[in-house]
């Protein structure tokens, strides 16, 4: 089996990237949560094309679930994922316990404006985003690295962590990657694993109803009509909707007409206990 280097601490890895600095060779960061799919994978190659040195950091992050939430019983799978990043060609893995990244008397969180208390899924998770910027935040000084990879799937965060990589002048690069999808259309996630056969049959209508949805606004069919019928196909194909909104592709602010635009439609639904989320352009 291929092998990949993996650090734990963060004066390991931080001493592997000052010597690929000195190299004159760029790093850049993929962060995960692992349990890595495809749309991982997708992260990785698009970091290559960045930089000459990929970092995929591995570490499920306690302070962005509730205490209601997976984080117990999110998938772990260490061993596939290293499997699957040297065969990528990545060069290296980030594993931190948890201890690593909060030592005992840890006390700091990053404070959210902007597009992380628009009313999407701040809404339903009110600590999420907190938890994922403070963790990014920790993760981009500890690496140095020159630029790190987002996926578009998790559209809020990518909006949430590029604002905050500015406004804190991080100095670092944010990429966004398009979502990558089953043949079937439904987004890759690595919570996808927890659905039953009949919950996974009914998952990829969510991205078809997307899809028509972004359709008709093109055809500059009726706003407020065109996305109360979608909800409505939603919530009548068995899902529990959290929300799917037209929001202003930028700002995440919400809008009133199509000249509002340019435009995302966001979602999240609840199918048997698990929670998806998707979005699309206009
Ligand atoms: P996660 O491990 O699910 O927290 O996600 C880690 C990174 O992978 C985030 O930047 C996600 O947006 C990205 N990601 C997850 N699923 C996909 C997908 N299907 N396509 C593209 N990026 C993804």
């Amino acid at each position: 089996m291929t092998q990949i280097a993996v650090f734990e601490t963060v004066a390991a890895m931080r001493a592997k990237v000052a010597a690929w600095h000195a190299a004159g060779e760029k790093v850049a960061l993929v962060p995960t949560m692992g349990a890595l799919h495809q749309g991982h994978i997708a992260l990785v190659k698009e970091a290559q094309r960045h930089a000459r040195r990929v970092i995929t950091t591995i570490f499920v992050n306690p302070t962005q679930f509730a205490p209601h939430e997976d984080f117990k019983k999110y998938p772990r799978t260490f061993d596939q994922d290293c499997a699957m990043l040297a065969e990528a060609q990545a060069d290296a893995v980030f594993f931190p316990q948890v201890e690593e990244m909060y030592p005992p008397g840890f006390a700091t969180r990053i404070l959210l404006l902007g597009p992380a208390a628009v009313g999407l899924d701040d809404r339903f998770r009110p600590t999420h985003f907190e938890g994922v910027a403070t963790v990014c935040c920790k993760l981009f000084t500890q690496s140095q690295a020159d630029c790190a990879v987002f996926g578009e799937k998790d559209y809020q965060q990518l909006k949430v962590v590029t604002r905050m990589a500015a406004d804190l002048d991080l100095g670092i690069e944010i990429i966004p990657l398009a979502t990558f999808r089953e043949p079937d259309g439904l987004a890759m996630s690595s919570r996808n694993r927890y659905l039953s056969a009949e919950h996974r049959a009914l998952a990829p209508l969510l991205h078809k109803v997307m899809q028509a949805l972004a359709a008709r606004l093109r055809n500059r069919d009726d706003l407020f009509k065109a996305v109360t019928e979608a909800q409505g196909e939603i919530i009548s194909a068995g899902f529990e909707l959290d929300y799917l909104e037209a929001r202003h592709a930028d700002t995440l602010a919400a809008i009133t007409s199509l000249a509002d635009g340019p435009i995302r439609l966001l979602v999240a639904a609840r199918i048997g206990g698990t929670r998806l989320i998707d979005n699309i352009a206009v």
